[in-house]
């Protein structure tokens, strides 16, 4: 299986963690989410826990200068030798252009740049449904009010703050008006590829490897 370098672009909730999750299995590369990181260093109360911990509840980005350092850490370790997907960042053309000097310095190229494209009110209509385990941490996603346990864990599930109707609201607003302006900039490298998000799981899992000059009979 060849290696991947790729950044995973989309608004919130069109399912870029859970096309992540399976690309890592695929290519054994690295998963890089920030929004992952940023919720550990959040639960486990670091100091960039705690500087974040605001931004995120109301929707904001989090400081440029926070991620940053974030990501040329992680970017840096061993497995990252094996390909990554980046989820969630870079999300301004501020860490676009920081990626693209950090990837410079470690002698990397991205391969490509997959946006995957579902229209706001099936986002709003998606994380309606989706809760976080508060004991594992991971994403479920209920189908009826009686589902109040994680399927994973038995833990208790809750939904996200960032996740009430309200703030995903306003999330997409800052999709909008911050991370939107990346599709072209990276229309420009001739690195992006607009994928539709719509349809089930497998379905763009298959129209993202076919991006990538993968089919799920060879992959
Ligand atoms: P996510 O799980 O990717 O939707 O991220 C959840 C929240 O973490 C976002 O709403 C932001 O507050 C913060 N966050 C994650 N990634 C970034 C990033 N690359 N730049 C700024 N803030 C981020």
């Amino acid at each position: 299986m060849k290696h991947i370098r790729i950044i995973l672009l989309g608004a919130p909730g069109v399912g870029k963690g859970t096309q992540a999750e399976r690309l890592q299995k695929s290519f054994k590369c690295a998963h890089i989410s920030t929004g992952d990181m940023l919720r550990e260093s959040v639960r486990e109360g670091t100091q960039l826990g705690e500087k974040a911990k605001s931004c995120m509840e109301k929707g904001e980005l989090v400081p440029d200068a926070l991620i940053l350092d974030m990501v040329a850490e992680r970017l840096g370790r061993e497995d990252c030798e094996n390909g990554f997907i980046l989820d969630g960042f870079p999300r301004t053309v501020i860490q676009a252009e920081k990626l693209d000097d950090i990837l410079k310095e470690l002698e990397l190229e991205l391969d490509a740049v997959l946006s995957i494209d579902v229209s706001n009110d099936e986002i709003v209509n998606r994380l309606s449904k989706r809760f976080i385990c508060t004991d594992c941490g991971k994403i479920v996603t209920v189908q009826s009010e009686s589902d109040t346990s994680c399927p994973y864990c038995r833990g208790d599930i809750q939904r996200r703050k960032d996740d009430e109707p309200d703030t995903v609201r306003h999330r997409l607003t800052v999709y909008d008006s911050q991370t939107k302006p990346l599709i072209q900039y990276y229309e420009n490298t001739g690195l992006l590829k607009m994928v539709d998000g719509i349809g089930s799981a497998d379905e763009v899992y298959g129209r993202l490897i076919a991006c990538l000059g993968v089919t799920q009979e060879n992959e």
